[in-house]
């Protein structure tokens, strides 16, 4: 299996290239910018882009979308909650002080319990609200088993809930209640910095401690 994360873009957004050698086939997740720099990354392992998944709509994590559809012709997944952040792209952009992305018809609505394949890789999605309505995060099944997290989950932080539709109750509960049920070896690769475990957080991450007890 190939995975490669290529932080992009000023806010430095990890987009996860994830292939199968064998069948050529790849999943990109959160495409947020430097599409030249991701195609590169296709190209030297030769890989087709079935799906691009944003685990949400912030424009970090969506900027890049439209250029890599039109490059790859791949079809785009985003969760139904997050539609009218995505459709409100160009008030995020604003917001920022940056040019407004073009953006795409999403083909495909993501829901809980989704499976997208690539060749022989399956990813599942988990509705995991919070930092935002419709905030996903994705389990990559099989033999080197891992978690998308988006922005829900960070290595020893958890996304902000300040922005647009955000809850931070609802955050925590999604953490506690769907990324923790994960075995403790799960390595967990968060939409910024670096990765870390479903165990690792579970035991130290100061935003859970006093939630989990507090159930
Ligand atoms: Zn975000
Ligand atoms: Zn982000």
């Amino acid at each position: 299996m190939i995975h490669e994360v290529i932080p992009v873009g000023w806010l430095q957004c990890n987009c996860s290239i994830v292939g199968d050698e064998a069948s050529g086939e790849a999943v990109v997740i959160d495409p947020g910018d430097e599409i030249e720099h991701i195609q590169e990354v296709l190209r030297r392992h030769n890989l087709r882009v079935r799906y691009i998944i944003a685990t949400h709509a912030h424009i970090d994590h969506v900027g890049g979308i439209e250029k890599l559809q039109k490059a790859t012709g791949a079809a785009v997944g985003l969760h139904a909650a997050d539609l009218p952040l995505y459709r409100n792209l160009a008030a995020q952009a604003a917001w920022l002080g940056v040019k407004p992305p073009g953006t795409v018809v999403i083909d495909q609505i993501l829901k809980e319990g989704d499976r997208l394949r690539a060749g022989p890789l399956s990813l599942e999605v988990f509705h995991t609200p919070g930092h935002s309505p419709g905030s996903l995060s994705l389990y990559l099944e099989g033999e080197q088993p891992r978690i998308f997290s988006g922005d829900t989950l960070f290595q020893g932080s958890v996304g902000r809930t300040d922005l647009w539709g955000g809850s931070y109750e609802q955050l925590l509960r999604s953490i506690a209640g769907t990324l923790f049920l994960f075995p403790d070896e799960t390595p967990v690769f968060p939409g910024h910095g670096l990765a870390t475990t479903i165990g690792r957080e579970r035991e130290s991450n100061p935003f859970l401690r006093n939630f989990s007890q507090s159930r």
